[in-house]
């Protein structure tokens, strides 16, 4: 892949002519291959060549979560689907038929997404002589894919451990002497209480680091796991409409994330009005592809609040670092890593039981990060219980929503004032199980 190497010798300057070049041939594919994008510019009267500097697209729209679901299955797909060679889906629930949303990918986006998950190890100084384990769920999202590739390709040894249980996992790092565990940040906090459980002293693991997200990795979080594991975690960043995993990560200075520059165009807006922000503000993170052929996204609103930094790192690469993301434009959640909306909840619920009147999800939490849900809802007595008695309907919803979420999830029908004031989130309230401060609520910017 002839891509720059942000590691080296190029300038910001040589990097930002880099990417206005790439942006270009985005703007092109987009516009001559994608009506929404055509659509849209033409209505502002653009062209792709409008766009003669960096600063120039914010000319263009926003591209938003709901575009991409009105669009569903393959309205933005900018190549035939004969040079699709992955489909993906970017939420949680999915299998609820909420909102989905469907991504494609060719081999070239593929290929991109395996080198930059090898770059994440290589920040981290992760080499061929490292035995890397890898847990993460193979489903419609595409993290373990990209993960197991970039191993080999790095030409480490892989550990496909998947989602088994943290009994197997520990069992397969400690037997196959894994020095390397990537994996969510709440799938590591469930490790860390195994081993506690069970006596097993981190002594007796080779283990010399482990890389966690995409998932928000709070500081509570990432100390209960290093204090347990008695080794060092690196946090990633992944936007799984774009890439993920790869898209941003730590070196061993854990001073913010390196974002992949020449891949993705950074720019970081008020939340509210939209307007671009100075380097170094707090605002919301929108993305826009650069060499992406399948999915090219303009401008896409990633819905994250983060701190955009450009000047270099004590390692010594020069690409741009965020700082970790704890908190959300909207309002979406994250329980054991699985992320999803309270909305699409509320639609499942209410296609579910036209008798429903209100709930709350109140989600408990471990060293701030989601660890279990409870559904509370009130019903209106005049309207016949789907299923026939109390407990068929409990039964069932339970079971459609875990369809749904893939979770396992608590159901319990209260009276009106029996209801938790509504917190931070769209009704949804968090509870920590731990003695430390919720960090990654997502309360509004
Ligand atoms: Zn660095």
């Amino acid at each position: 892949m002839m891509f720059p190497d942000p590691f080296g010798p190029i300038s910001r300057e040589e990097m930002r002519q880099w990417q206005l070049e790439r942006l270009q041939t985005t703007l092109n594919r987009a516009y001559f291959q994608v009506d929404f994008y055509r659509k849209r510019m033409d209505a502002l009267g653009l062209l792709p060549e409008d766009v003669a500097a960096l600063e120039d697209l914010r000319t263009l729209p926003f591209t938003a979560r709901r575009d991409l679901a009105d669009h569903y299955p393959y309205g933005l797909f900018a190549v035939p689907l004969r040079s699709i060679v992955r489909l993906h889906t970017s939420t949680s629930t999915f299998q609820g038929k909420e909102n989905p949303i469907v991504l494609g990918f060719t081999r070239h986006d593929v290929e991109m997404w395996r080198s930059l998950a090898v770059r994440l190890f290589e920040q981290v100084e992760v080499t061929d002589r490292d035995i890397v384990q890898v847990a993460f769920n193979y489903s419609l999202f595409p993290g373990a894919f990209t993960f197991n590739q970039a191993v080999e390709a790095l030409g480490a040894t892989l550990a496909p451990a998947a989602t088994n249980s943290a009994t197997i996992q520990l069992q397969v790092l400690q037997d196959f002497r894994c020095t390397v565990l990537a994996t969510t940040a709440a799938f590591a906090l469930h490790i860390a209480d195994t081993m506690e459980r069970t006596g097993t002293e981190s002594s007796r693991l080779r283990l010399r680091l482990l890389l966690v997200g995409p998932e928000p990795l709070p500081d509570p979080a990432r100390a209960r796991i290093e204090s347990v594991l008695g080794v060092p975690v690196y946090g990633l960043y992944g936007v799984t409409e774009m890439v993920e995993p790869g898209l941003a990560g730590e070196c061993t200075a854990r001073d913010g994330l390196h974002l992949a520059e020449d891949q993705f165009l950074a720019e970081v807006v008020h939340p509210v009005t939209g307007e671009p922000l100075p380097a170094g503000s707090e605002g919301e993170l929108v993305l826009t592809t650069l060499t992406a052929e399948g999915y090219p996204l303009i401008r896409y609103r990633t819905g994250d609040v983060t701190v955009l930094r450009e000047v270099p790192c004590p390692c010594g690469r020069k690409t741009a670092r965020l700082s970790p993301v704890l908190r959300r434009t909207d309002n979406r959640v994250s329980v054991r890593g699985i992320p999803f909306y309270p909305e699409d909840i509320e639609l499942l619920l209410r296609r579910f039981d036209s008798g429903l009147e209100d709930f709350r999800l109140v989600i408990s939490t471990v060293y701030g990060i989601g660890d279990q849900i409870e559904v509370l809802l009130t019903r209106t007595p005049a309207q016949d219980l789907p299923g026939g008695g109390r407990s068929q309907y409990l039964d069932l919803l339970r079971s459609q929503l875990r369809r749904a979420l893939g979770l396992g999830v608590r159901v319990q029908m209260v009276e009106p004032d029996q209801l938790p004031r509504e917190g931070l989130g769209y009704r949804t309230v968090f509870r920590s199980l731990t003695p430390v401060p919720d960090s990654p609520l997502p309360s509004p910017p």
